[in-house]
């Protein structure tokens, strides 16, 4: 990675607390362990998740989700080693059916120009070179993470623009944008290989089975090492104890095999405004080239 510009500035656009640390989490680890600025950007509270860990399905854990899952982010930010700010809309929640209505003042309902304001604002207060965020079927079709595809979108395209968002602050053009690509077909078959090769259970066979056998809308570009962060990955997911259960699918597959079989979390370039070749296996290729160099 290029030291020449410094330091390095990578954003992360996120639904609700804790989708920081099941998407890209070993990548912004590893980065912000290289001296990378990192900043979580996360666009809802997380008020309307339910209790997944059946070991935290309290009452008084209930009543206090906000509080709670506040708490539980200021954590697994501590493990990852970046910075995090909300941007402070409320979770749509995930409707049981696509015809029931979404509660009223959620982020999903929120016109494009409104919810993208306040990430307008801290792109241009931030300054960042690179941007993750979701592809724009949202990785799964949560009405937020669809959202926050489309508010990254405008922020990437209208952050540097004068003439846009005027009251958000000095303009700043970040160079790349990426979707985050984390759940493919192939690197889940990959795990379930693995694990069976060796004799083990494997908990994705249902899964893989009931996976639409179609061609991937965005193509993975750019993959990123970073298996040595796994093990960070993990505990800062489970920092977000009422989202998930430590006993559950996440953490059956054990580590050595996620290293050896998929050391990479992978992504897909859908924006470059720097001369760069894919495939990459850096966020930031093409990026140095920007500096301005020192002698003239
Ligand atoms: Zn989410």
């Amino acid at each position: 990675m290029s030291a020449e510009i410094a330091p390095l500035r990578l954003m992360a656009v996120h639904a609700h607390p804790d989708d920081e640390s099941s998407k890209g989490a070993a990548t912004m680890a590893r980065y912000a362990s290289e001296g990378v600025d990192v900043l979580v950007v996360t666009c809802t509270g997380g008020e309307r998740g339910s209790i997944l860990n059946p070991k935290m399905d309290r009452p008084d854990i209930l009543e206090n989700m906000g509080e709670v899952r506040r708490l539980e982010m200021e954590r697994a930010r501590e493990i990852l080693g970046v910075r995090q700010r909300f941007l402070g809309f409320v979770d749509s929640g995930l409707p049981e059916d696509e015809n029931e209505p979404l509660p009223e003042g959620c982020f999903a309902l929120q016109s494009l120009e409104v919810a993208s304001a306040p990430l307008v604002a801290a792109v241009r207060e931030f300054r960042p070179h690179v941007i993750l965020t979701y592809d724009d079927n949202g990785g799964y079709p949560h009405p937020d993470h669809i959202m926050t595809n489309r508010v990254s979108v405008e922020a990437f395209d209208a952050a540097g623009d004068p003439d846009r968002y005027p009251e958000a602050g000095e303009p700043w053009q970040p160079l790349k944008l990426y979707y985050q690509m984390g759940f493919s077909k192939n690197k889940f078959e990959a795990l379930h290989e693995a694990m069976t090769s060796r004799g083990m259970g494997s908990p994705y066979a249902d899964w893989i089975s009931r996976w639409e056998d179609r061609p991937e809308k965005w193509d993975v570009t750019t993959r990123v090492p970073c298996a040595d962060f796994f093990e960070t990955r993990d505990r800062a997911l489970l920092a977000h104890a009422t989202q998930v259960d430590p006993d559950g699918f996440w953490f059956v597959c054990p580590i050595e095999i996620q290293m050896e079989v998929w050391p990479t979390e992978d992504f897909h370039l859908a924006r470059a405004l720097v001369d760069t070749t894919v495939p990459e296996d850096d966020l930031f290729a093409g990026v140095h080239a920007e500096a301005p160099t020192a002698c003239s």
